[in-house]
Order: structure tokens, then sequence, then C-alpha cells
């Protein structure tokens, strides 16, 4: 399914994130940048250790304590077929705690960052809807809204949904 979100224009794909043949692809990553489950684990395992490499130099300079949720930074996608993999760490839902503005954040700083890079298409995943607990709807929602409020140059964004309930939710917000 695709269609226009102002003057973006917005792709949903059910399927793999590795595979995704767009400039940049975003990682659910964790604060340590590091590796893990999920998106993550899929990423490095099939991107292979130069990802791993350059996120350990990043952990060396500047993201010495880790990244931040909410921000997002670049490195190469090694062997996947994007160019470049676009590493945000999404907030862990919270029942007491409104952690929205930090989820809707892991989506505008990864646009602008593809902007610095001059990403002309980037795929995301559903941030926070895995190991992080964050319910489907809800963030599809928070995705959709962030996406429609960026003032990026991307021109296409993909949101690649890895099973139908994630699918059907993004659906149902566009
Ligand atoms: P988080 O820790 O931010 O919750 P996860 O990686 O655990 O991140 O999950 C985020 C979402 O990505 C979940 O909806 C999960 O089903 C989905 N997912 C897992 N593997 C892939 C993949 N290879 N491609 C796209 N989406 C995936």
């Amino acid at each position: 399914m695709a269609g226009m979100l102002g003057e973006v224009k917005l792709t949903l794909v059910q399927g793999d994130i590795t595979e995704q043949r767009v400039d940049a692809v975003v990682n659910a990553a964790n604060s340590s940048l590091m590796g893990g489950g999920g998106v993550d684990g899929a990423i490095h395992r099939r991107g292979g250790p130069e990802i791993l490499e350059e996120c350990r130099r990043l952990r060396a300079g500047h993201y010495g304590k880790g990244l931040p949720t909410g921000q997002a930074v670049a490195t190469t996608a090694g062997r996947l077929p994007a160019r470049w993999v676009i590493h945000t760490v999404g907030p862990v839902h919270s029942a007491s705690q409104d952690r929205s503005d930090l989820l809707a954040s892991c989506y505008r700083e990864s646009l602008r960052v593809a902007d610095t890079l001059g990403a002309a298409s980037v795929a995301f995943p559903a941030i926070s809807t895995g190991i992080y607990g964050w319910p489907v709807d809800d963030a599809a929602r928070i995705a959709v809204e962030a996406v429609q409020a960026a003032d990026t140059r991307v021109d296409e964004v993909r949101f690649v949904l890895f099973d139908a309930p994630a699918y059907a939710a993004f659906e149902a917000r566009l």
C-alpha cells in the first residue's frame, strides 16, 4: 500500500527490513549500540561485522555512554542492500509514564540524520513494539503523526512491518 503524507511518499510493506532496497534502514537499537534481538539482531546478522565495528568506534568516541533514547546515529549498512543503517533507541513502554514524545523523537531524529546523509528513501520498523512492549496501535499512530509533522527532504518513507497485526495497525492509521 502507498500514499502521500504531505510531501512524503509513504509505503507500507509486510516483510523483513533487512531486505529493503532503500538508501537507509532504521534499526530499533538499544543504547549500547552493541546489537541485540529483534530487528537489531537481524540487521547485524545480515549486514555483517562492519556495522558493529562502526558502532564500536561510535562508543569509543562521541557516544561513550551509549546512544540516548530518542536520538539517532548512522553507520554503514555493511552487506545490506541499503547504503546506511540509522540506529535509534526507542523508549521502553511504560504504563505509568507517557513516553510518546521519545518515540516520536526516534522518527524525527532518524529523518534528520537521513537528511544530513542525503538519503532519499528510508525504511522504518515499528520501533519499540517488540521487546520494548509498546502496543502496536498506539505506536502506529505516533509513527505516522511524527512522519507527517517532520520537516524532511526524504522522498519516500517505508514502514516495514514484520507481521499482519502490525501491518493492519499501520494501515488503519493512513
Ligand atoms: P524494540 O526493542 O524497539 O521493541 P524489536 O526489534 O524487539 O524492537 O521489535 C520492533 C518491531 O520489529 C516488532 O514489531 C518486531 O516484530 C519487528 N521485527 C522483528 N524483526 C524484524 C525484521 N527483520 N524486519 C522488520 N521488522 C522486524
